[in-house]
């Protein structure tokens, strides 16, 4: 008996021309996914298989987290015709209780219909189970049987989610700012479902900050490939320019400036790394840098992207339920500075003044501090 793992596309049917595009990417991530590993990959109208494996649970948990997927099974293939069919379901012997057959014809010239068909089985199963009964509304077990156009039918019990999405790269590429905080690798995850490709920018402010806290974004980052697949990490020094907002600036507008310069130094990155836009982990509200306020002046400077927050209508509750899904919030939790916490000033602007913040930073010389800070750029490439 053949086993095979039957993949089921999601909201690829909706693009219509595009869909062989999209197609054609996911397998190619799909391949990637699965590479060290033993495998062969099928395709059939509207159904991708995956064939010739021996390591079962490490192929599902992989394509578990491939975007573009719906949902996945694990199945036999059988030969689609009836008398194979009915043979194959006499190895049920041990059913108890309430069971249903469910049959999809994807072939219709299967000569027998899905209902019918479904009967029959149903029959050799009451045949070789005295304890079994059907039940169509409530039942125990149900075998689901797909006939297919390539010849196939393919038999399964359980169906298991996928990640849903579109597939990885097929919206463009875009960068995260990673922090080692819960909400930015949320904010990567929830934007790679969405068929962004990601790269991430994280400041550090060593030596204010431990190499642990940096490390601690390198996990995250590490954390993030079962979904992103490889993803490099661009590190820059933040303490040079700190210190200097620090020392010439109101305290009060200290993160207000301090978060125009990354985002400065973010679009810079994006435009000579081919990025499309930048990512965030801010949700509304959430302090005092986040306000719409706030948003409306770091933002500002971001003359030729768009910046897109995921998490900006989600409350911090729904952010850890998916930190904690995608195993990112043991590592976010760890207790190490950012590098926004180590100047943080006791009273900052909650409702800042773009004026304001453009006259506090004509005491800078801000092309100078972006300049220095990218000079000392650090690439370090995490793989899957
Ligand atoms: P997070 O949990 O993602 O750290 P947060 O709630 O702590 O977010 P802030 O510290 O205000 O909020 O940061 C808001 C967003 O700015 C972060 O989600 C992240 O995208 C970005 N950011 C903050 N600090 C850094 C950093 N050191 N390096 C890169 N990006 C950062
Ligand atoms: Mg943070």
């Amino acid at each position: 008996m053949k086993k095979i793992v039957l993949l089921r596309l999601g909201e690829l049917f909706l693009k219509g021309e595009n869909r062989y595009v999209f197609e054609n990417v996911l397998l190619t991530n799909i391949r990637r996914k699965l590479s060290g590993l033993n495998f062969k990959i099928e395709r059939t109208q509207g159904r991708v298989l995956v064939t010739s494996f021996d390591n079962e649970d490490e192929i599902v948990e992989r394509l578990s987290k491939v975007f573009g997927l719906t949902s996945l099974s694990v199945a036999d293939e059988v030969e689609a015709s009836v008398e194979a069919l009915e043979k194959y379901f006499e190895k049920y012997t041990d059913v108890v209780g309430a069971f249903k057959v469910d049959v999809n014809r994807a072939d219709k010239r299967f000569p027998v219909t899905s209902m019918e068909m479904a009967a029959r089985l149903g029959g050799v199963i009451l045949d070789n189970n005295k304890d079994a009964f059907v039940e169509l509304y409530r039942p125990q077990h149900i075998y689901k049987v797909d006939i297919r156009q390539n010849g196939k039918a393919y038999v399964f019990d359980k169906v298991i989610k996928g990640q849903g999405g579109l597939p990885l790269g097929t919206s463009g590429r875009a960068l995260l700012l990673l922090s080692g905080g819960i909400d930015s690798p949320v904010a990567g995850y929830i934007m790679a479902k969405r068929g962004l490709k990601l790269e991430a920018l994280h400041f550090h402010s060593y030596p204010y900050t431990s190499p642990e806290a940096k490390q601690k974004v390198l996990t995250l980052a590490k954390k993030l490939t079962p979904y992103v697949d490889e993803i490099k990490v661009h590190c820059i020094s933040f303490t040079k320019v700190q210190e200097t907002i620090h020392a010439n600036c109101s305290p009060e507008f200290m993160i207000t400036i301090m978060r125009r310069i990354m985002m400065r130094i973010a679009e810079r990155l994006c435009l000579t790394n081919n990025l499309g836009a930048i990512v965030t982990g801010e949700s509304l509200g959430q302090v005092a840098s986040q306000t719409m306020q706030s948003m409306t002046v770091t933002e500002n400077v971001v003359e030729s992207l768009p910046v897109f927050r995921p998490c900006i209508g989600m409350d911090k509750e729904d952010i850890v339920k998916i930190a904690k899904e995608i195993d990112t919030f043991e590592t976010s939790i760890l207790p190490y500075e950012d590098c926004c916490t180590v100047f943080l000033p006791k009273n900052p602007v909650i409702k800042p003044k773009l004026a304001k913040a453009e006259q506090e930073e004509r005491n800078l010389d801000i092309e100078a501090l972006i300049a220095e800070a990218m000079a000392g750029e650090e690439v370090v490439d995490i793989k899957f």
